[in-house]
């Protein structure tokens, strides 16, 4: 698996809360979910820590433990990184820093993906057939007042997405296709699924971009459509830090 990517933190200098690690055989990406002003999370650390926190644990469980099924990985990544901060700060608060994640692994035989929260993997097929691993719940809430996607964080009714509940684990979007099948894929955060989400791009455009342009060429895309985008017309932030990576089999 060649594997090329780029992570960019959004225009205007905040720290990057969007995680990358790529080998050979697997690639993690992680987006750190940025706590709204003024709500206690319980926590002293920033969401840079926590998605290198979890990034390193899931890496070396990736590295070392290779047989592991996807969904224990992430139970176990999250559980380390809990350990990580239980002696300074309070894991029991529901506004804890969190983060999705989506992992794919190659071994001899399968491809394997696992996806928290909104994040996204994309499988392409030699017969041109694509596999979208892509948990949109986030875009159906109720609300999206700051207490009611707090209310909505690891609930059945809301979302999923990696913090302080391991469990959220098992509800991870998962598949596995035979690397025979596979041609390409391509693993994103939120920031680059607006091309699809808020622009109207398809699956096959974006990856098809990125075969042929390459990730860096993907985030100025995007941040021409923002620009070009008038503010009053779309749900979220106008920019956000984006992740995209491009393996090739
Ligand atoms: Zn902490």
């Amino acid at each position: 698996m060649e594997v090329a990517y780029t992570c960019q933190a959004a225009p205007g200098g905040r720290p990057n809360d969007d995680f990358v690690i790529a080998t050979e055989r697997y690639v993690v990406v992680l987006d750190g979910a940025t706590a709204p002003a003024g709500v206690d999370s319980g926590c002293i650390h920033d969401v840079p820590w926590l998605v290198a926190q979890l990034g390193t644990h899931l890496a070396r469980m990736l590295s070392t433990e290779k047989a592991a099924p996807l969904v224990e990985v992430l139970r176990s990544g999250i559980e380390a990184t809990m350990a990580s901060h239980a002696d300074t700060c309070d894991l029991t608060n529901r506004d804890s820093p969190s983060t999705t994640v989506a992992i794919l692994r190659r071994d001899a035989e399968l491809l394997e993906y696992a996806v928290l929260g909104d994040s996204a993997v994309i499988v392409e097929q030699h017969d041109g057939e694509l596999v979208v691993g892509h948990d949109d719940r986030t875009s159906y809430l109720p609300a999206y007042t700051v207490e009611a996607v707090s209310r909505a964080r690891n609930t059945e009714e809301g979302f999923w997405i990696a913090s302080v509940q391991p469990e959220a684990a098992d509800r991870a979007v998962t598949g596995a296709i035979p690397v025979s099948a596979v041609s390409s894929a391509a693993v994103m955060t939120d920031g680059i699924t607006r091309l699809v989400e808020r622009y109207g791009w398809s699956w096959a455009d974006l990856l098809k971009r990125l075969e042929s342009h390459g990730p860096a060429q993907l985030v100025e895309d995007i941040r021409a459509e923002e620009r070009a985008t008038p503010a009053g017309t779309f749900r979220g932030k106008v920019h956000d830090d984006a992740t995209a990576v491009f393996c090739r089999f």
